[in-house]
Parts: C-alpha cells; sequence; structure tokens
C-alpha cells in the first residue's frame, strides 16, 4: 500500500506543475513558460549543485582568462612589510603599476569610468589636492605623505567600479584588505572591501548581516541589534537606512563599559546580530569583547566589531607591551570587523576595510542586476564610482609605515596620551572617564565649581579646539602626531582654564556653555534632533 500511494506522488505533481505552466502561458505566452520551466527545474534536487559547479567553473574560467597573465595580479596573503618600503622603492613601484594599467585613457580607447584630461587643469587639481589631504601624519613624516600622495595623485581618476579595467586597483583593494586582515589575527579565509570610510564600513556590515539573516532565518521580519549605548551612530544610521531596530544596553558611569549580562537578555527570537566597538569613540573604552563572543557564540549569533577607532592602532599598542583584552579575529565569536584606514592607518581621507571571517558571509554584501540595459551589473558596496586614488594611497600608506613603523608611532602617540592623561588626573578639579586603553581618552569635571564646558570655552579663547560631549559632560581627546609636540603647552593652558573657571565663574552665554546648557533643559532628544537638522539646513547654503 505504502508503495503505491508513493507511485501516485510523481503524476500528482506533473498534474500541478501541468495546469501552472498553461495558466503562466496564457498571461505571458512562450518566453513566460520557459522561464517558470527553468524556475522550476533550479529548484529539483542535485539541480542546485549541478548549476554552482557550473557557475565556479564559468567563474574560474574568466578569472584564468582575464587576470592569469596580469602582473598586476594580488598576492594571495599579503602582510604589512616589518620594515617600511624605502621611498624610491615605492615610486618605482608607483611607475610600473601605471604602466600596467596601459593608456587606455590617454589613448581614447575607454567609453566610460574616467571622466578627465591630463594638462594644466588636471596638474591644478592635484595641486589643491594635495594642499588639501592634510595628512595627519605629514609633521612627524612629511616623506610618508609624500609618497602617499604620489600614489593618490596618480589614480585620483581611476575608478573601481568595475576590477576588470585597472588592475593596480584590484591589487591594491584586495592586498590592503589582506594585510588589513592579517594584522586583525584573520586566517586566510577572511576577506573584505575597501570603502569610503567607516560609516560606509558599518553600514556594508549590517546590510550584510540584514541579507544572511533573511537567508538563513526567512521568519525574521522585523531585525533587531543588540549593542552598548556607546556604539557609533554609524549603526544608529544603518538601522535607520535599512529597517533594523537598534537595542542599546545601557553603559555604567564609573566604567562606561555594558554589564555582559543585562546585554544578553536584551538578545530575543528577532535579533539577528550583535555588536561591540574597538574601542568606543566617545572614551576609547574597549568594549568586554571577549565576553560579548562567548554570547555569540552560545546563541549562535553573528558579531561585529567597530574597530573603526582602533584597528590600526591597538594591534601595534598590544606589541608595545600592553595587556589588551583579545577583541579581534582571535575570537571564535568575531565575525566581521570594520577598521578606517583613513584614521591611525595614516591613509587619505576615503578608506577603511570592512572585513569577513569567510566569503559565504560577504556574499551578501554585493549586489547585482544583470537586467540593466547597460549591461550586467554587479558592485560591491555602496558607492558606484569607487575613487581609486584612496586605494591606491592606502596601500601605499601601509607599506610605507610597515609594521615597525607603526609601532614606533604607536609608541610616541601611547607616551604622549599617557603624559596628557597624568597630567589631567593632576588638575583639581578634573578626572579621565574609565581606563582608555590606547591612545585616545576622554576627561571630565568632578567638582561642581568647574564647568567642564566652561573649561573647553577658555581652552577655545586660548586657541585649542576642543571636541565637547555629552553622557557624562566631557571633553574627547584623539592624539595625533601633532600632539607629541603641543602636549606641554595643552597642559600648562587647561590647568589656566580650571583656575580661571574657579576664580570667574562660567560665561552661560556664549559658546558650548550656551549650546549645551540649552540643550540640557529641552525635554526630548527629537527636538534637539529637529534643530540639528534645521541647523545643517542653514549650514550647507551658499
Ligand atoms: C570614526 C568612527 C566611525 C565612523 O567612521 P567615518 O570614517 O567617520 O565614517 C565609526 N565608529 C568609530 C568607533 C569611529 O571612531
Amino acid at each position: 500500500m505504502e508503495c503505491q500511494a508513493v507511485f501516485w506522488i510523481p503524476y500528482v505533481v506533473t498534474a500541478f506543475v501541468a495546469v501552472h505552466l498553461v495558466d503562466v502561458f496564457m498571461r505571458n505566452g512562450f518566453s513566460g513558460v520557459l522561464k517558470a520551466l527553468a524556475k522550476f527545474i533550479i529548484c529539483l534536487p542535485g539541480v542546485d549543485r549541478l548549476v554552482r559547479a557550473f557557475t565556479k567553473r564559468e567563474v574560474d574560467g574568466f578569472m584564468s582568462n582575464t587576470f592569469e597573465k596580469n602582473t598586476q595580479k594580488a598576492a594571495d596573503v599579503v602582510t604589512i612589510p616589518q620594515k617600511g618600503i624605502a621611498i624610491d622603492e615605492l615610486r618605482q613601484e608607483l611607475v610600473a603599476l601605471k604602466a600596467g594599467d596601459g593608456t587606455q585613457v590617454e589613448d581614447g580607447r575607454l567609453f566610460a569610468y574616467v571622466y578627465t584630461t591630463e594638462g594644466p587643469r588636471m596638474e591644478l587639481q592635484k595641486e589643491a589636492f594635495s594642499m588639501f589631504t592634510n595628512m595627519t601624519l605629514s609633521d612627524a613624516n612629511s616623506e610618508h605623505a609624500g609618497i602617499v600622495n604620489a600614489y593618490v595623485e596618480a589614480f585620483m581618476h581611476d575608478n573601481a567600479l568595475n576590477p576588470m579595467v585597472f588592475p593596480s586597483l584590484r591589487k591594491f583593494e584586495n592586498e590592503v584588505v589582506s594585510m588589513t586582515a592579517n594584522m586583525l589575527n584573520g586566517d586566510s579565509k577572511v576577506v573584505g572591501s575597501i570603502t569610503s570610510g567607516g560609516t560606509e564600513s558599518i553600514l556594508m556590515a549590517m546590510k550584510t548581516h540584514r541579507d544572511r539573516a533573511r537567508s538563513l532565518k526567512p521568519k525574521i521580519t522585523q531585525p533587531n541589534v543588540i549593542a552598548p549605548a556607546s556604539i557609533h551612530p554609524a549603526f544608529e544610521k544603518a538601522a535607520h537606512y535599512f529597517n533594523m531596530t537598534m537595542k542599546h544596553v545601557p553603559v555604567n558611569k564609573q566604567t562606561l563599559i555594558c554589564d555582559v549580562a543585562e546585554y544578553e537578555k536584551k538578545i530575543d527570537s528577532n535579533t539577528i546580530l550583535l555588536l561591540a566597538s574597538a574601542p568606543s569613540y566617545p572614551q576609547a573604552i574597549l568594549d568586554p569583547v571577549e565576553e560579548i563572543s562567548r554570547v555569540a557564540e552560545r546563541h549562535n549569533l553573528p558579531l561585529h566589531v567597530d574597530a573603526c577607532f582602533g584597528g590600526f592602532m591597538l594591534p601595534w599598542v598590544e606589541k608595545l607591551g600592553v595587556k589588551i583584552p583579545k577583541w579581534d579575529f582571535r575570537l571564535p565569536g568575531v565575525t566581521s570587523i570594520s577598521a578606517d584606514l583613513h584614521k591611525y592607518g595614516f591613509a587619505t581621507k576615503g578608506a577603511s576595510a570592512v572585513c569577513y571571517r569567510n566569503s559565504s558571509i560577504r556574499k551578501h554584501q554585493f549586489f547585482a542586476f544583470s537586467g540593466w540595459s547597460g549591461g550586467l551589473f554587479v558592485s560591491p558596496t555602496m558607492a558606484g564610482t569607487r575613487p581609486g586614488g584612496h586605494l591606491a594611497g592606502a596601500w601605499a600608506a601601509l607599506r610605507a609605515m610597515g609594521q615597525d613603523g607603526f609601532i614606533d608611532m604607536a609608541r610616541q602617540l601611547m607616551d604622549t596620551a599617557n603624559k596628557m592623561k597624568d597630567g589631567i588626573n593632576r588638575i583639581q578639579g578634573l578626572q579621565v572617564l574609565g581606563k582608555p586603553l590606547m591612545s585616545a581618552f576622554a576627561f571630565a569635571s568632578n567638582d561642581k565649581d568647574v564647568s567642564i564646558f566652561g573649561v573647553a570655552d577658555v581652552m577655545e579663547k586660548k586657541g585649542w579646539k576642543l571636541e565637547v560631549q555629552r553622557n557624562p559632560d566631557s571633553v574627547h581627546c584623539t592624539i595625533l602626531p601633532g600632539h607629541i609636540k603641543s602636549a606641554s603647552q595643552w597642559l600648562t593652558d587647561l590647568k589656566e582654564a580650571v583656575d580661571y573657571i574657579r576664580a570667574h565663574g562660567t560665561d552661560t552665554k556664549q559658546g558650548n556653555s550656551a549650546i549645551y546648557g540649552m540643550l540640557s533643559v529641552v525635554p526630548s532628544d527629537g527636538i534637539i534632533d529637529n534643530f540639528l537638522v534645521d541647523l545643517f539646513d542653514e549650514i550647507y547654503k551658499t
């Protein structure tokens, strides 16, 4: 009997399919029937695997035809060289790489991607560019800035939209990702993309994990994401753009770290991703990533670590012998990491890396649309046109610095940060917040007679630009090469500013004190958000 029941199934299925096809034929004609049949066949057991094998063979064939003979081919695994590559050698490489890409633009052989001409106008653009790149390292190492600028200028009009057109750009991108992945202790399976900055890296990570969750857990329609309250607003932006919900875990007022038990309690059946910072931007505090990684493993959820700020600093600080809890790919729960090249990677503005533990995760980042009348369209990140200059600049920056250069720079910045933190803690009424581990920190007032915003206003009159922030009221300091020289004067002025406020009180009608005083009496953040949007509406007018 059982046998007989099974025997009928194919007939019933065929009948259903036949009825469906007739219906499709009535509505869409014969081509509709072909499409429907193709869809049906792909669903058959085994066919999916066949199609994948076929696609892989086509991709492999395409890759070897297009790239194998190419000298600009990226090496498989690349690490940041131990010693920085000599400037002369980097210049020679630049000439060779540019030559390898050919003269298709100059010869009028290319019909897309590059909209410029060489000549005096172009030279002026390059000059203006190098005046405004404002390399943070230029004081400490002008040769570094020079070679990075030379790379950016050489490739600034080249477009990484199509990786087949400029082989050098593909090499730069793949090798910068590989160097970053290695620095973050990832294995050879770690892949990634270079984006325009931390925000784009974060947008991509959020979209990737959302789309991956859609395919793994299709029942979730309102995905949420858990993060310590100190997480960067770029995640808020991503959640807003991509229709996800952020669930914030408050941070302790003293340690500025969230309670991991409380963090875990926020997880529900709609949670698709966990987040942590290494470190957070406002007070430069490292989140308890080791514990959050264990939570991620227990709940079988991915964990993105936002190392936009510390990605290119914490690894070198650790090499200096500072004890830093693990936060990178050494932790098994960590699935992706964002790290900004245009911060402590000392590359030009417009470069950040987003890395994934393996390519099956990254696939959810890519967007393909084959139906366009402009040809087959596929794009790795948010942007369409992607400036080649910053890829070249990032590649040159990492190779010119070398690990030794990064470690040396980290040592100088940490010495400066420690000197400033000690100095602040010695000024009565001021206090560094929490336990920042790298070259950044925040400080606040611990004395009701000393308004931190008042101190900031006095400092601004003395010519310093301070970064004031709320929750808690404090001043943020990212330590940069310029501060190696200015730290002593800054501390002297800070002490004077505190003395001045103690003696004269705070002028609450001006500057930060006025703005933040006003904000403290506004009953809702929504009103402040509206105010900020109106403000920008005015600011961005000629
Ligand atoms: C800077 C920063 C970002 C955003 O990066 P952008 O390059 O400004 O877009 C995100 N997270 C942290 C921790 C950062 O420091």
